[in-house]
């Protein structure tokens, strides 16, 4: 009887997790989010389809981790609503988040696969051991994303490239639909970028959406499908070209942003970006 209602119960969590089609990968609905005094993220709406790559720009401070945050269900907003595929972000195992990189404890004794094993957890089960099923999907991830040599390295002696190698890994693990990133490139010097983003290119290509907060507006417009520019209040959002015009920069940025014209085109400067970069 007992093994009936597990069966049941496991069937049950099967169907509910089934995306039904026509339903966008996000909607985020009039996402207000209140930390005690601080206004972090003003009745922001907008939804994504399948396959998009979403760039999210905006000056420190403008929400867009906390929005990131919201969208992978670790933070609920003070009002509004998230729908992946319909249903709230709470349960989805196809959603991965990849946090900054200073908001992990790089000193925690695991391996790199160690940590990208974690992303099988969803699948099996926290009280079933790795099959050789599940290596195998680690060892393949290891290599999809060019770091299998380093499956037994502790992640603290990794650098800034092969940490978010090692978190794509992790997610590709997981058979993740949803890849959300919080400045992936923050600190990563030009060849450890251009990495990431080929890997990216071929995740676009598996079908895997993402949703990236990003300073690079250079990068977002040549990388990206559409771009979310945002100040607590979302200020644009759609192809590079018309959501990265002066009027809106300015809206965005303020005066932390200057347009100096270089060879016939704008070129935005910044008096604010992120730490090592
Ligand atoms: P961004 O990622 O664009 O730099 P954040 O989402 O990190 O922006 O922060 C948006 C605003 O919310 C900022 O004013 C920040 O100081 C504030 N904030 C973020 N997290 C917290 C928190 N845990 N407690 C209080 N305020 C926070």
């Amino acid at each position: 009887m007992a093994l009936v209602n597990l069966w049941r119960k496991v069937t049950l969590r099967e169907r509910d997790r089934a995306h039904p089609s026509g339903e966008p990968i996000v909607e985020v609905s009039r996402v207000s989010m209140r930390y005690d005094r601080v206004v972090a993220l003003e009745d922001v709406s907008f939804t994504v389809e399948t396959g998009e790559r979403i760039a999210i720009v905006g000056p420190n401070g403008a929400g867009k981790s906390t929005l990131l945050k919201i969208i992978a269900g670790v933070l609920t907003p003070t009002t509004g609503s998230v729908r992946i595929y319909g249903r709230g972000p709470g349960g989805h195992l196809c959603i991965a988040y990849i946090p900054q990189r200073n908001q992990v404890d790089w000193n925690f004794p695991l391996t790199v696969a160690d940590v990208v094993m974690m992303g099988r957890i969803g699948k099996m089960g926290l009280l079933r051991h790795p099959g050789p099923r599940d290596w195998a999907i680690v060892r393949r991830a290891l290599e999809q994303v060019g770091i299998a040599d380093l499956a037994d390295r502790p992640i603290r002696a990794l650098s800034g490239g092969q940490q978010q190698r090692m978190f794509i890994a992790r997610a590709l693990a997981q058979e993740a639909e949803l890849l959300l990133m919080d400045e992936p490139f923050t600190g990563l010097d030009r060849p450890a970028q251009e990495g990431i983003l080929e890997i990216l290119e071929h995740l676009r290509r598996q079908g895997v959406t993402i949703l990236l907060a990003t300073h690079d507006l250079e990068q977002a417009a040549s990388h990206f499908d559409r771009v979310l520019l945002l100040n607590r209040r979302l200020i644009a959002f759609g192809p590079p070209d018309a959501v990265l015009t002066p009027g809106a920069l300015r809206a965005a940025y303020g005066g932390h942003l200057r347009l100096i014209p270089v060879e016939g085109e704008l070129v935005a400067v910044g008096d604010t970006c992120c730490e090592g970069g």
